[in-house]
């Protein structure tokens, strides 16, 4: 958990004037629903900017340090939460700063420029943590946990287990009922954030017999007698962000604790995924864009041959490409955000949006390490890091081959 610093603390993005433009945002963007995909409101435009000059400020100077020792700066947590930006859609009742998915899409976006790390940490507290709390929650649930969550507590998703990544409703973790609690057993494995989180919504089966359909969601704090965290993975890319196992051993669980209704946490997750995976879809233009940003000016001033390596047709060939894959990946990512403020069905559109966003990241951060040359290849030049973290996108919130397959199902659906 994380205390509040005083208010004395620069406030990016101030709650009340956000709260104040979302209103307007809420109501103009009827207005701007048939305008330009990337034309944002006043609203927008504010988050993007007050979200650089943050993410420039506080986390690029810490960028390195975090990803050398694989572990988030505390004081940056604070500042995020100080900021607003972990409640980005909490109502302002619940001490959240009450704005909307789109701002939050461009809140990832922006912090993934400088850091996929903290892009995924505030990725998974807004669009999976704070959203299904929202939807699904009681009012005494939402009571006791947005205020916590939008202002000091981070949560964590605990889906996967060893056995079931992909195939992630034949979970084994248990919950039994018994009295007026549910005792919960089994081990989740993967749980971003899970270093530094005070609560976790946990999905465990609690009707074997009814097979997917017994599947609930539970909140679970932190300081449950019987839960035990692992230490942090050691992986490859986004190594300031924890990714830890769960063991729950008969952790008892008050029945009020259960989130939304008993055995549709399948739904839930179908459902909720998708907001999730639009937001993964940011993290990965954020990061090409951030690696183009740092590769472009270096192509206008290193020289071969007498000239700046950008006059060679073979690299504006390369870099056209990537801007414009890019571009693409941006505007089919807003678009899904985009629908769902207007509250449509975006199963095929947020799987499409991560699929791409994901497999261009890739190959744009790889491909801009090709045109640094050697320097690319070192830790002194930011593209190796960018390179690391953008393979994740291909994997988690469903794989690029299990986003292909929900895209063949609405196919099939459409055309069947
Ligand atoms: C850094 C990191 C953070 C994560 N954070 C979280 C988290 O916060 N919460 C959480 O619950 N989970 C989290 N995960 C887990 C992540 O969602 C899973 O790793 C992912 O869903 C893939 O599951 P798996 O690793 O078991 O791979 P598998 O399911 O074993 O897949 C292996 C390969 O088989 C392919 N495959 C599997 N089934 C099919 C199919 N039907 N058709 C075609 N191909 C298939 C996959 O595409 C993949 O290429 C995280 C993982 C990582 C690495």
């Amino acid at each position: 958990m994380y205390s509040c610093a005083p208010r004395s603390v620069i406030r990016f993005m101030p709650r009340k004037l956000t709260a104040t433009f979302t209103l307007h945002s809420s109501v103009t963007r009827h207005h701007h629903s048939v305008g330009p995909l990337t034309e944002l409101t006043d609203d927008e435009l504010m988050t993007r900017e007050t979200v650089a000059k943050l993410a420039k400020e506080e986390i690029a100077p810490l960028v390195r340090k975090m990803d050398r020792d694989g572990k988030l700066d505390d004081g940056l947590v604070r500042k995020l939460f100080e900021n607003g930006l972990m409640g980005v859609e909490v109502p302002t009742e619940y001490d959240g700063t009450g704005s909307n998915f789109m701002n939050t899409i461009l809140t990832i976006e922006e912090m993934a420029k400088v850091d996929g790390a903290v892009a995924i940490l505030v990725d998974i507290q807004n669009t999976l943590i704070n959203s299904l709390i929202l939807k699904v929650g009681t009012e005494e649930q939402k009571r006791k946990y947005l205020p916590a969550l939008a202002q000091n507590t981070v949560g964590s998703f605990c889906l996967s287990e060893s056995q079931s990544g992909s195939d992630a409703f034949s979970m084994k973790t248990q919950a039994r009922k018994d009295g007026e609690e549910y005792v919960i057993n089994g081990t989740k494995v993967w749980i971003s954030n899970a270093d530094v989180a005070g609560v976790f919504l946990l999905f465990a089966n609690a009707n074997p017999s009814a097979g997917y359909r017994g599947i609930t969601i539970f909140l679970v704090d932190r300081d449950a007698p019987g839960l035990t965290i692992a230490k942090p993975e050691d992986k490859l890319g986004l190594r300031a962000s924890g990714t830890c196992m769960l063991h729950f051993d008969n952790v008892r669980v008050p029945e009020k604790n259960m989130l939304g209704e008993f055995g549709y946490g399948y739904k839930y997750a179908a459902g909720f995924l998708n907001e999730g995976r639009i937001g993964v879809a940011a993290q990965m233009i954020g990061i090409a864009q951030g690696c183009l940003d740092a590769t472009i000016p270096y192509t206008l001033e290193r020289k071969q041959f007498g000239q700046e390596i950008f006059a060679f047709q073979a690299m504006q060939h390369q870099i056209a490409q990537m801007v414009t894959d890019v571009e693409c990946a941006r505007l089919m990512t807003y678009n899904a955000a985009r629908l769902v403020e207007s509250k449509k069905d975006v199963m095929k559109e947020a799987s499409m949006a991560k699929l791409l966003a994901s497999e261009t990241a890739g190959r744009v951060t790889s491909k801009c390490i090709d045109l640094m040359g050697g320097v690319g290849f070192t830790k002194d030049f930011p593209q190796e890091k960018y390179f690391r973290d953008a393979k994740i996108g291909t994997i988690y919130e469903g794989t690029s081959n299990i986003q292909l397959t929900t895209i063949a199902k609405c196919i099939r659906k459409q055309y069947g």
